[in-house]
């Protein structure tokens, strides 16, 4: 067992923090914003880590995309600029059911787009009265002719209205299939979704009779829900990458704030209950990075059997980075509250994380059902 990451990964977590330094300056004003900051996208662009979410032969940076490598860089972007960390997540998020599920044509037309990010993708799975229930969607296809005829409502779709495609889970006879739908195809309309307490680029997006081939389908027709579960396997890792570098931020702006102020004749940080808080926060990060960069070690080995071990590290770091930034705003008492300072901002942010990509309470959920199963 070797705890030391290997020089690749280094180099790794290197130009993900040229990219984070690159964007400073910009990073309150778009993570104020719910469209696309073009210098965060340019930013992305130069820096090149959109590579990591396309295999080798279409551009990409590995053969296979690696789970470890994608952690390291949204540890670095998300204590940077949220909106950063989440144009690089939905690369990958919004790819790889291309990278492992589209015919030859389709990953040849959009991944070297993708790895430059001269393109944005758009993963269109939730509705208006569709959410955690997956299998309750009602968007669906049906055979219209030589090709299909797609209608339904999306609902909070990260990077609509700014996506080239969208792969849109719908409804396919008896099953579920994903089919990849240009943007600009006649009948898509996208609505500003409401603002939510950490702006974010998404949107509404309604099909309406959008007619698409036959082979907009990924994989043979009813495999969207293997490709789903797949997509989940490898990026729900990453969103604990992000809540440990949020959680870590959060951290680092509470500790250099109670060492400067002084309270009762000393350092805050040398008060007790304060330096308690302090290195609970410490350890809860230290151990969820330790789950989170185990998980992401499986997820690159058996993406679907490891699907658990991604599982508990989303629950475990995004549950943690809310604790962890709640009391590092308590130990800075009013000045954590300031809005748009790098606490507050952390503190709004680090909220979604416990809902999006599988609730906490879904999660663990599927975690006791595997654990109901697994002991003898
Ligand atoms: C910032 C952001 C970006 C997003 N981007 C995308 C995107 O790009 N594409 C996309 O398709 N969707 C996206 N979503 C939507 C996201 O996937 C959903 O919010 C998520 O799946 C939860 O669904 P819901 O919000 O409808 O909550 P619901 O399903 O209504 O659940 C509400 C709550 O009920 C509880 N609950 C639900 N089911 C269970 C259960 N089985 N057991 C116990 N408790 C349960 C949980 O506490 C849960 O939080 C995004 C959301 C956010 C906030």
């Amino acid at each position: 067992m070797n705890f030391e990451l290997e020089d690749r990964y280094l180099d790794i977590q290197e130009q993900a923090r040229d990219f984070a330094q690159s964007i400073t300056h910009l990073a309150v004003e778009a993570d104020n914003m719910s469209s696309v900051h073009p210098g965060i996208l340019d930013g992305l662009r130069e820096s090149g880590l959109s590579r990591l979410m396309v295999p080798a032969a279409y551009g990409g940076a590995d053969e296979k995309l690696d789970p470890l490598a994608i952690c390291l860089v949204r540890e670095v972007l998300m204590a940077n600029c949220c909106q950063a960390d989440s144009l690089f997540a939905m690369q990958g998020i919004g790819s790889y059911a291309l990278s492992i599920g589209a015919s030859e044509e389709q990953r040849t037309q959009w991944l070297p787009k993708i790895a430059s990010a001269e393109c944005l993708p758009a993963f269109a799975l939730t509705e208006p009265d569709s959410g955690s229930d997956l299998k309750s969607i009602t968007t669906e296809i049906v055979s219209d002719g030589d090709g299909l005829c797609l209608h339904g409502d999306k609902s909070f779709i990260s990077n609509a209205g700014a996506a080239s495609y969208y792969i849109v889970f719908v409804r396919d006879g008896s099953g579920y299939s994903l089919v990849l739908v240009p943007a600009d195809a006649s009948g898509i309309s996208v609505k500003p979704t409401p603002e939510i307490l950490a702006p974010h680029v998404m949107g509404e997006v309604t099909f309406d009779k959008v007619r698409i081939p036959a082979d907009a389908r990924l994989g043979d027709g009813g495999d969207g829900m293997n490709l789903v579960l797949a997509t989940l396997a490898v990026f729900r890792v990453s969103v604990a990458g992000a809540a440990v570098g949020l959680a870590e931020a959060a951290l680092h702006e509470a500790v250099r704030h109670t060492r400067s102020r002084e309270q009762f004749g000393r350092p805050l940080i040398r008060l007790g209950a304060v330096a308690q808080m302090l290195a609970d926060c410490w350890t809860e990060i230290e151990m969820a990075r330790l789950l989170t960069y185990h998980a992401a070690y499986r997820a690159g080995r058996q993406s679907l059997e490891s699907v658990n071990y991604s599982s508990m590290a989303k629950l475990g770091a995004s549950e943690m980075a809310s604790r962890v930034v709640d009391r590092c705003v308590q130990v800075m008492g009013r000045f954590g509250l300031i809005s748009d300072s790098r606490i507050e901002r952390l503190y709004r942010q680090a909220r979604p994380m416990r809902i999006y990509e599988g609730a906490s309470e879904v999660l663990r959920q599927s975690i006791a059902r595997t654990l109901a199963d697994k002991v003898d």
